[in-house]
């Protein structure tokens, strides 16, 4: 069997963490392949690595000092190495980094340090063999990742029979230079690895045990979802629940891996597996009525209204073509007989508003254009939805019985998960009626 570990920041924000990083890959001869975040916060006080990393960064670009930042990390790096005896040169390693600060350093390559010197001093305590992402996960030009380059480059470096630490979050470009991935990256390095290497299960270690029906600082001790779809994952995660990185899904989807997401601090917890089908699972135990929670803040509704629209032909398209003039993301489009409204993030909008109504309101010679701010989506998912008459009754009934006013209503054609639409205050709310409705008080459902 052929095991793709990944550890999250928290997992290795401490010398304490890294010990129980080695007790999980020691546990278990298949954890083959060990991708690493950077140190992450050990405490309330403390900061992730790559947080510091981007505000150096910042502080270069603006001429201002950064010696007290940079120091904090070098500190954060030294306390590691002497709490595990290591021998890695940190001396040299923060020495390279600090002069190419007063040159002209790329911010890929410095925030990717975090992840580097991590898996450095990782691969030495652990007695692995150290691959350097860089060397590894290429991407294209075009930011895609060049899966068969990365696997040929992976092959290539294989040295013995150790056990490969790779640091997450970066690659490089055809040209060499290092390319970091967006935000939470290393878990999509972790799926892309699974991908090269054909693993049997990917292993993503973190300080949750698995993936929560809702997000536990909305909702106190929610429980774990034992089994999930990528599909319902993609729903979940794309709407805010951000344990795992959207992205990190296709690369195991396509080769139907498993995900395992994990506890780092409960390692004995079986925590969530992430299926491409989990009807054999749900035959020998019914899944609940819906899978998981999540939503965001801060969207806005551009209603158009105009006599008999939803007959006139092209008037939706000339709509979207305004926000796609604009460079603006669409999240949803719900319809009336004489109107329609266009669901944004308030942030993609924000700067280009006045613009974007003045153009609708001559593209579509329209009556009326309103504009609702302070707007949250929140994704009801479950597999277990689909074909069920009454879903959503329930959760209309259950939502107008709390005084909580529905804004917006989606569903898409798969059934698998149902977006609504409430005021930014009514947010937290609503996500707890839901939970305590169809998880707490599922029996009497
Ligand atoms: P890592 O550093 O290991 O990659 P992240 O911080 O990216 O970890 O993700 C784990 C965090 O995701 C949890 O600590 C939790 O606060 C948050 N989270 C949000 N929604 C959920 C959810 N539905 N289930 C589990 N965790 C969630
Ligand atoms: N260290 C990077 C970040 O903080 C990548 C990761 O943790 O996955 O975003
Ligand atoms: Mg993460």
């Amino acid at each position: 069997m052929i095991k793709v570990v990944k550890f999250g920041g928290s997992s290795v924000a401490s010398a304490t963490q890294f010990k129980k990083v080695k007790n999980i890959i020691d546990s278990d001869k298949d954890r083959i392949f060990i991708v690493t975040s950077a140190c992450g916060k050990s405490g309330n006080e403390d900061h992730k690595v790559t947080d510091l990393l981007y505000l150096c960064h910042a502080h270069i670009k603006y001429g201002v000092p950064f010696d007290d930042l940079f120091n904090m990390i070098y500190d954060k790096y030294m306390g590691i190495k002497k709490d595990l005896n290591l021998e890695i040169d940190l001396e040299k390693e923060f020495k390279i980094i600090r002069d190419l600060m007063d040159k002209d350093i790329s911010l890929d390559y410095l925030v990717s340090r975090g992840e580097y010197l991590t898996a450095k001093c990782l691969a030495e305590y652990l007695n692995g063999q150290f691959i350097d992402a860089s060397e590894v996960i290429a991407f294209n030009y075009n930011g895609e990742i060049n899966f068969e380059k990365s696997e040929q480059n992976l092959i290539s470096k294989i040295k013995n029979g150790r056990r490969i630490v790779i640091p997450g979050f970066y690659g490089a470009l055809p040209n060499g230079t290092i390319k970091v991935m967006s935000r939470g990256g290393s878990d999509i390095s972790g799926s892309i690895l699974a991908n090269i290497v054909n693993a049997d299960v990917y292993e993503n270690w973190t300080d949750v045990s698995g993936l929560l029906i809702a997000d536990p600082r909305i909702v106190s001790n929610p429980k774990t979802i034992n089994y999930i779809t990528y599909s319902e994952l993609r729903e979940l995660s794309y709407m805010g629940a951000n344990v795992l990185h959207d992205d990190a899904i296709f690369p195991v989807s396509q080769k139907n891996i498993p995900i395992n997401i994990r506890n780092t601090n409960k390692p004995e917890h079986p925590g969530t597996m992430i299926l491409n089908d989990c009807s054999k699972q749900d035959a020998i135990e019914p899944p609940h009525f819906i899978t998981g929670i999540s939503g965001k803040k801060n969207f806005s509704v551009i209603t158009i209204n105009k006599f008999q629209i939803s007959n006139e032909v092209g008037g939706l398209r000339k709509a979207l073509q305004v926000f796609e003039d604009f460079k603006v993301s669409i999240e949803s489009v719900p319809s009336g007989v004489d109107s329609f409204s266009i669901v944004v993030e308030t942030e993609a909008i924000e700067k280009v508003v006045y613009e974007i109504i003045a153009k609708l309101k001559k593209d579509l010679d329209c009556d009326n254009i309103t504009v609702i701010d302070k707007m949250a989506l929140i994704a009801v998912v479950g597999r277990s939805m689909r074909n069920k008459p009454g879903m959503s009754g329930l959760l209309f009934g259950e939502l107008g019985a709390n005084n909580i006013n529905i804004r917006i209503i989606n569903q898409a054609a798969d059934e698998i998960d149902i977006i609504i639409g409430v005021e930014n205050k009514d947010f937290e709310k609503t996500i707890r009626c839901i939970y305590d409705k169809f998880i707490t008080r599922s029996d009497s459902l």
